[in-house]
């Protein structure tokens, strides 16, 4: 039989890139009928990056991505609060990457068309019904861009990898309703740029209210970086949280007055945003923790099943984490129910406790500690919130989210290299 994904996300491709590892054969049914690089950048934490590698995909990462070195957290004036390494340079055997979202999605694309063919994806075809059967499940599938049925196909397991927007999810929890809206809004965009910093650096800077998060996530040549930013204001006047579409336009005017005067001698941030040709708004939201991932023969997978605040760079890890589990599982108990239970009972709890810790603002709580405390800046930051305490929250979040260095290291790998 064939396991059938619905979604060619970060998540649904690390699916079937883990299944073809296992030879367990596969379908990923995409709505959009040609992916194209979209998005802006993410963070890949070093044990989703393990998995990566275990994929293959070192080169890959290497070549699109930016090995991330350092954290660094300002407050509005652009005096530095905290920083910490990162990736290798923190002790991990495996580096974090900063990415641009579309380029790591093409990478496990294109890896996938590579190894498997082009009848892996079906793209196109949105899931808009599903039948369990005395021995498997059949999804209806619907043209996504005139909404006539196409057909249907056949499968053992249903794994939803449908985004944060699922279908599946919210069919099978119809009482969950709407995404949590913090009414903050997410502005994004992508510049070309000095290189700021060690040119490896992820920077946070302000506090809850409003936050700027710059860091680059490609090598852009002659001393040049791609620099990601988002700008999170909290309770812009007149913005529609409703429509959360990653493809929704926004204005640099609507960022730039909060920052105007974020002149730091690291980083312009007025001259990075007004240098930015498009800007892209998105809400900050999450869903509540689920009590259950699986249905039967449908399995929740990625930011279907815990969409979290990004905040602590988890999400797409996250995704990663669960496709190689998934695929474990399916391995050791065949394409059952069973299989789906024994990935939940790994995943589940762990991951619903991330969503928590976002909500508590993770590790950004030191900006928001500090702005407190010393709202006009300060001369020594160990005089505001000692070394100790600051290092206190930083490993705190790190803890809750199963990131410390030594737990990381130790963990066995979950399926293994591809051809071992
Ligand atoms: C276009 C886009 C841009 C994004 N940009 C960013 C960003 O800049 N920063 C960030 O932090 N996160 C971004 N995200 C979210 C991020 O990709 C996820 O948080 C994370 O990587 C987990 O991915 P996922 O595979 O679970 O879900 P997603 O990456 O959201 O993928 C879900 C996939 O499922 C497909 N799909 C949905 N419904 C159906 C259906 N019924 N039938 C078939 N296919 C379906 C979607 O078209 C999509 O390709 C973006 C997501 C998308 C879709």
């Amino acid at each position: 039989m064939t396991v059938l994904i619905c979604g060619a996300g970060i998540s649904g491709l690390t699916l079937g890139l883990s299944l073809h590892q296992i030879g367990v054969p596969f379908r990923i049914i995409e709505a959009i009928a040609e992916l194209r690089p979209l998005g802006f950048g993410i963070n890949l934490q070093p044990h989703a990056v393990r998995e990566l590698y275990d994929l293959g995909l070192e080169a890959g990462l290497d070549a699109a991505g930016i090995p991330t070195a350092e954290i660094a957290y300002f407050n509005a004036k652009g005096q530095k609060i905290w920083d910490e390494p990162r990736g290798i340079a923190a002790g991990y055997a495996w580096p974090q990457y900063s990415i641009h979202r579309g380029a790591l999605q093409m990478l496990l694309h294109n890896t996938l068309l590579k190894r498997c063919g082009p009848k892996a994806i079906l793209g196109g075809a949105k899931v808009s019904e599903w039948y369990e059967t005395p021995h498997g499940i059949e999804v209806v599938l619907t043209d996504h861009a005139v909404g006539a049925e196409l057909g249907r196909e056949r499968g053992s397991v249903l794994v939803a990898c449908d985004g944060v927007q699922s279908t599946i999810r919210s069919t099978i929890f119809p009482e969950q309703g709407q995404a949590n809206l913090r009414r903050s809004m997410m502005w994004r965009g992508l510049v070309r740029g000095k290189r700021f910093l060690d040119g490896r650096t992820m920077t946070i800077s302000g506090a809850k209210g409003a936050k700027f998060v710059a860091y680059p996530v490609a090598d852009s040549g002659k001393e040049g970086s791609l620099i990601n930013w988002i700008a999170d204001i909290d309770k812009p006047m007149d913005r529609d949280f409703t429509r959360q579409d990653w493809s929704r336009r926004g204005k640099v005017s609507d960022v730039l007055p909060t920052f105007a005067d974020w002149h730091f001698d690291w980083l312009d941030i007025p001259e990075l945003i007004a240098s930015t040709e498009a800007v892209w708004e998105y809400p900050m939201l999450d869903r509540d923790p689920l009590p259950r991932w699986t249905d039967g023969r449908i399995a929740l997978m990625g930011d279907s099943a815990h969409a979290m605040y990004p905040i602590g760079s988890n999400g797409a890890s996250q995704g990663i984490l669960d496709a190689r589990v998934l695929a474990r599982e399916l391995r050791d108990h065949g394409e059952t129910p069973e299989a789906l239970v024994a990935y939940e009972e790994v995943r589940r709890d762990p991951v619903n406790e991330i969503i928590l810790a976002n909500r508590q603002q993770g590790p950004d709580v030191v900006l928001d500690a500090v702005a407190e405390l010393a709202p006009d800046g300060f001369d020594d930051i160990d005089a505001v919130l000692p070394e100790a305490e600051r290092r206190e929250l930083a490993e705190r979040y790190k803890q809750a989210t199963g990131l410390g260095v030594e737990e990381i290291n130790a963990k066995p790998a979950i399926l293994g290299p591809v051809g071992h």
